[in-house]
């Protein structure tokens, strides 16, 4: 344990370790280069624009911002930082990060990856467990309309029974093979849909453990209501409650179509009620830790430190097998190496695809690290410190 029981997430030579110094030198850059707003908005809009008219590009983008936040661009090539990453104790969460495909090719593609993460993960404890965005395997329009409750056609009836049908053979095989699976959160308009195929699959596959985990962001105003009526649920019903907490990756999308459509946005209107809501529901998964596991996919210290403390309040074991601190790969790897090293259940996930598929993932990311300038900063300085520890060392040598 850190000095005073406390852990110190400034320990700048247990949060890079893993890095070498042309790593740290590469984080060191792109992290100056995201804080500058306007310029990642032009980044973002010229690495879209020469993918579409095929600019060879993909080499740059392979060596910088991809190598940054993902694994590889196929599982194999994933396989080194998994390793790496079990050396300090973190988990690997493989995430086949491909997004906006619409065929059922795509569909397949997704499926049949999912399916062998599962049967990878079954003999490898560094891959505690996996996760699915469900757009990856059936489309967003059908989910849009069932979000609304729209009447569907024969045509979308059908659709829908098969992608049903791959939702279940992915969760199926994360039962048999004991490897949990978290269903990612998206789009508003889509969730209720999300939510609803989440609850089916965890009444089917929870009945003695989490093995289907769902996502609640809580940005949305709705979402402590939605998780104090899930728990009253699962336990009139005796399931099991899989929770990933985040705060949300859609604010400026949700915001802007609430605006143009002219009904009231589902986002909190500021930073500090999303925050007390993340804080809130922390507490009540840990008062509820008998049937939820609980993962806090979470950058924010504040937030980290928080359920440290409620852990610790509740009398609830820092390795408590229903306990998970989650970071993104290439992100605040001071909270996930401090935490690990401090006994503390941590995954970390790893995105991977070919790069012109996670270039939306990519996108995200830069935007998000721009909205985050506060906490940006602080990864920013840390990187500068450690830069400066290593070069001093070796002038001491
Ligand atoms: C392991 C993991 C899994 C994830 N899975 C998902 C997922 O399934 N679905 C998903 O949507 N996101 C997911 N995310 C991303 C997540 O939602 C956040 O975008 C990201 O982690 C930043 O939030 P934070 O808690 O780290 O910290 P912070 O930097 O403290 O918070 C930033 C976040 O606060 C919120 N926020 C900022 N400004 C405002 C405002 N004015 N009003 C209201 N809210 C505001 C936004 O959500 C913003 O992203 C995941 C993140 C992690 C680490």
């Amino acid at each position: 344990m850190d000095k005073g029981n406390e852990i110190m997430f400034n320990n700048t030579h247990k949060a890079f370790l893993t890095k070498t110094d042309w790593d740290l030198k590469r984080s060191l850059w792109l992290f100056t280069f995201m804080k500058k707003a306007g310029v990642v908005k032009v980044f973002s809009k010229l690495t879209l624009f020469a993918i579409k008219v095929h600019l060879p590009v993909k080499a740059i983008i392979k060596a910088t911002i991809f190598k940054q936040f993902c694994g590889g661009e196929n599982i194999v090539e994933t396989t080194e930082i998994v390793d790496q990453l079990k050396k300090s104790n973190i988990g690997s969460i493989l995430d086949y990060s491909v997004e906006g495909k619409e065929t059922v090719n795509d569909f397949e593609r997704t499926l049949n990856e999912v399916l062998k993460i599962i049967d990878i993960a079954k003999n490898n404890h560094a891959i505690p467990y996996t996760c699915l965005k469900l757009t990856g395997i059936i489309s967003f329009s059908l989910l849009e309309k069932l979000n609304r409750n729209e009447k569907i056609t024969t045509e979308e009836n059908e659709e829908l029974v098969i992608g049903k049908k791959r939702l279940n053979k992915i969760c199926e095989s994360a039962f048999k093979n004991n490897v949990p699976i978290y269903f990612d959160a998206e789009e508003s308009w889509i969730q209720d849909a999300i939510d609803c195929l989440a609850e089916d699959m965890m009444r089917a596959y929870n009945k003695e453990k989490a093995i289907v985990l769902t996502t609640l962001q809580m940005y949305r105003w709705d979402r402590i209501n939605y998780l104090q009526v899930l728990i009253k649920q699962a336990k009139k019903e005796h399931f099991f409650i899989g929770i990933k907490l985040v705060r949300g990756a859609y604010l400026e999308k949700e915001n802007m179509r609430a605006e143009n459509l002219g009904y009231k946005s589902p986002i909190h209107t500021n930073k500090e009620n999303t925050d007390i809501d993340f804080d809130k529901s922390i507490t009540l998964c840990l008062e509820n830790i008998d049937i939820i596991t609980l993962c806090a996919g979470t950058h924010n210290e504040e937030s980290t430190m928080y359920l440290i403390t409620e852990l610790k309040r509740l009398g609830i074991a820092n390795n408590h097998p229903h306990v998970y601190f989650s970071q993104l790969y290439g992100m605040s790897d001071h909270i996930s190496f401090n935490l690990a090293a401090n006994g503390y259940n941590i995954t970390k996930y790893l995105p991977y695809g070919p790069v012109k598929s996670v270039i939306p993932y990519l996108i995200r990311r830069a935007n998000e690290n721009t909205a985050i300038a506060g906490q940006m900063s602080r990864e920013l300085n840390l990187l500068k410190e450690e830069k400066n520890r290593r070069k001093e060392q070796k002038l001491l040598k």
